[in-house]
């Protein structure tokens, strides 16, 4: 096992202070649908508005002696993380991304004193730029999810969730590269080993789904989605997240389009909270019947930083386009 839970109490001492231990809040409307307890994780109350900074906080106070600084690609959530992480210890930090990547994220992010470069049409153009840096300049790259300390820092979310309410018996945890789902299955089953874990995700370019199907990493063709944090490979040459989500969690679930609005849609109507397409796929997956949680169940809602004029487009019932895709308006219904 590449990460242990002695690894996740340590980065929990590490990121404590900055990253904060988020609440974990009953909803009323999930538990009158399930019959079940059902806890939302407000990950999307940490300060970079997601839980990205728990890994990238982690990674960096694991910095080799003598590293100049730290480079990424990401077009999201995690450069926002190491941007966060990097300030804080007065480190450089050069975020890599695309052309593609629009404009508000590429200001989130130098906001936060990162440096970014714009080089080419694809997540692989900006991957040459930071392996450049990482070659030439002495910088040091932190993966987004296939990283042990990465992983180690998303399991304190497990470690928070567990010692708040041992009785857990189910979590439903959105799943991308699998750092998240690595981490907190870690922790979980080394606490309490029954407990069911089911890493969610949508069902248009599931990377790590389909590299569990097929037992071994393969790549899928990424497609825009309601859901744009979790698009994205796995690495071919993964080392730490694929090997962890096979083993430990119990099971993937894939959840559509439609049911993703209409879980975006759900969460604001019905408890009033704002979040990203890719936190709700946990509430996605219940609200369709693929999933019927028994006992108290806990889903983590990951990030905030969405397209809000998307997003009022989805609460006013109105058709989504995601590429060739038409995710279909509906007013909310319960
Ligand atoms: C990164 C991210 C995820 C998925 O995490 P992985 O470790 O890649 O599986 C889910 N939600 C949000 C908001 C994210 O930023």
């Amino acid at each position: 096992m590449t990460v242990t839970l002695a690894d996740i109490l340590a980065a929990r001492r590490i990121i404590s202070g900055v990253a904060d231990h988020t609440p974990l809040v009953p909803s009323p409307f999930m538990s009158g649908k399930t019959g079940a307890e059902f806890l939302l994780k407000l990950e999307n109350m940490q300060p970079i508005g997601a839980f990205k900074l728990r890994g990238a906080l982690n990674a960096v106070a694991h910095l080799p002696d003598g590293a100049r600084g730290v480079a990424c690609c990401s077009t999201g959530n995690h450069g926002r993380g190491v941007a966060y992480a990097a300030r804080q210890r007065g480190l450089r930090a050069v975020i890599c991304m695309s052309e593609l990547v629009p404009a508000p994220k590429v200001a989130g992010i130098r906001a936060l004193g990162a440096e970014v470069r714009i080089v080419g049409r694809s997540q692989d153009d900006a991957q040459v730029e930071c392996d450049r840096l990482v070659a030439e300049d002495g910088l040091v790259e932190i993966s987004p999810f296939d990283d042990a300390h990465v992983i180690a820092g998303q399991g304190t979310i497990g470690l928070e969730l567990l010692t708040a309410r041992p009785d857990l018996e189910t979590l439903l945890i959105p799943l991308s590269g699998g750092g998240l789902a690595a981490g907190i299955a870690v922790a979980a089953r080394a606490i309490k080993p029954s407990i069911r874990l089911v890493g969610i995700t949508m069902d248009r370019g599931a990377a790590m789904h389909a590299s569990i199907a097929a037992g071994h990493p393969v790549d899928v063709d990424e497609v825009p989605s309601l859901a744009d944090s979790l698009g994205g490979g796995i690495g071919l040459q993964n080392r730490h997240s694929f090997a962890l989500c096979r083993d430990l969690l119990d099971e993937t679930c894939l959840v559509s389009e439609a049911e993703i609005y209409h879980a975006m849609q759900a969460l604001y109507y019905e408890d009033r909270i704002i979040a990203e397409g890719s936190c709700v796929v946990g509430l996605a997956a219940v609200l369709s019947g693929r999933i019927a949680p028994t006992g108290p169940t806990a889903t983590i809602l990951t990030g905030r930083n969405l397209d809000m004029e998307m997003f009022t487009r989805i609460v006013t019932g109105q058709d989504i386009e995601l590429g060739a895709h038409i995710v279909k308006g509906q007013p909310y219904g319960p």
